[in-house]
């Protein structure tokens, strides 16, 4: 069983404010938690003094919840507390951790805990972003997108087509009716190129620097940054990538900024490739990192480069885990 917060405000104190803003209240925590009411034990409001018109509970009631217990109070008068704020406990049995709701002149009450977050990771590649990113989301309950991943399924479309990832007028003429999602699958995400499941099709040496390749032209970045901001609008996100902090999402609430030398980042990615049965020589590993990241630095359109106000992290001598660790530090001491 969780509890789940939320808080609203209503303009005045009139009954039909009471129903409107307790039915919008409840009904959000319902989406934002994938509930259904045979889910909800209980609901339990606490209303400022300043509102007597109407019971809360009442108002949920008449809103459809008819099967939970509820139950109003009336709070103290307590000077400089917010003025006309109903506050709710919902106690439900969800399996997954609570979304907590603040709308309206409460939306600044628990910033900590319901404010929707994005986080931007960037990096060349092997700096650690994605794992780290995994971990973090998991801990914050975000949800994670590898931005790389749709770069790489523009690739194996073209790659399939038998078009050049260079050629940006046939790159164009192929991308143009294909589709490509990213779904997130139980805290996994699912990279798909026109429905089919290429997640693990586009791991391999040659799509990472034919990604790199696709990736400079203006049409493909234009169609992958649409569908990268349009899901980071409707979620609280990590996104892991090259022009996050400085393009995608300008305004990202936090900005990092994954580095270590060319050499760890080869033989991370040398381990890596081991583990999926991929046999690539480190030193070839290590020159086509540098290749990469020369092109993903030097192209013209949103190239990688930290953003102005990104926490760089050297993560050469750290593990993931405590990578995750000092980032998660850095969030907590701002929110
Ligand atoms: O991160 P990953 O190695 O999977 O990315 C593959 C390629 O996709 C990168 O080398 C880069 O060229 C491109 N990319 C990009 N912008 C992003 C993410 C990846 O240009 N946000």
């Amino acid at each position: 069983m969780k509890a789940i917060r939320g808080a609203t405000t209503v303009l005045k104190d009139s009954a039909k404010e009471i129903k409107a803003s307790v039915k919008e209240l409840l009904e959000k925590i319902k989406d934002a938690n994938g509930l259904a009411e045979e889910n909800i034990i209980c609901i339990m409001f606490s209303n400022t003094a300043d509102i007597r018109s109407y019971y809360p509970a009442k108002a949920a009631r008449e809103a459809g919840f008819f099967n939970c217990a509820l139950y109003s109070s009336l709070e103290p008068e307590i000077n400089g507390a917010l003025k006309l704020c109903i506050r709710v406990m919902v106690l439900a049995e969800i399996g997954k951790d609570a979304h907590h709701v603040y709308l309206h002149g409460a939306e600044n009450l628990r910033k900590d805990i319901s404010k929707r977050l994005n986080i931007a990771i960037d990096g060349p590649a092997g700096s650690g972003k994605s794992t780290v990113s995994k971990i973090i989301a998991s801990k914050l309950n975000l949800l994670y997108l590898d931005t790389g991943a749709m770069y790489r399924a523009c690739a194996l479309a073209c790659i399939r087509a038998n078009v050049a990832c260079s050629d940006s007028e046939s790159v164009k003429n192929i991308l143009k009716d294909v589709e490509i999602e990213a779904k997130n699958v139980g805290g996994v995400q699912l990279t798909y190129l026109n429905g089919e499941d290429v997640s693990e099709k586009i791991r391999t040496p040659e799509i990472s620097m034919q990604a790199s390749v696709v990736s400079a032209h203006e049409y493909v970045r234009v169609k992958m940054v649409e569908l990268q901001r349009q899901i980071a609008k409707n979620n609280s996100c990590i996104l892991d990538g090259r022009d996050i902090g400085t393009n995608v999402l300008p305004n990202a609430d936090f900005k990092f900024y994954l580095t270590a030398s060319d050499e760890v980042r080869a033989e991370r990615r040398t381990i890596e490739n081991r583990e999926k049965g991929i046999n690539q020589p480190y030193s070839e590993v290590l020159q086509e990192i540098k290749q990469r990241d020369k092109q993903d630095k030097t192209r013209k359109i949103a190239p990688l480069i930290k953003a102005a106000n990104a926490i760089e992290v050297d993560t050469g001598k750290m593990n993931a885990e405590e990578v995750a660790e000092y980032v998660l530090k850095r969030i907590h001491e701002r929110i």
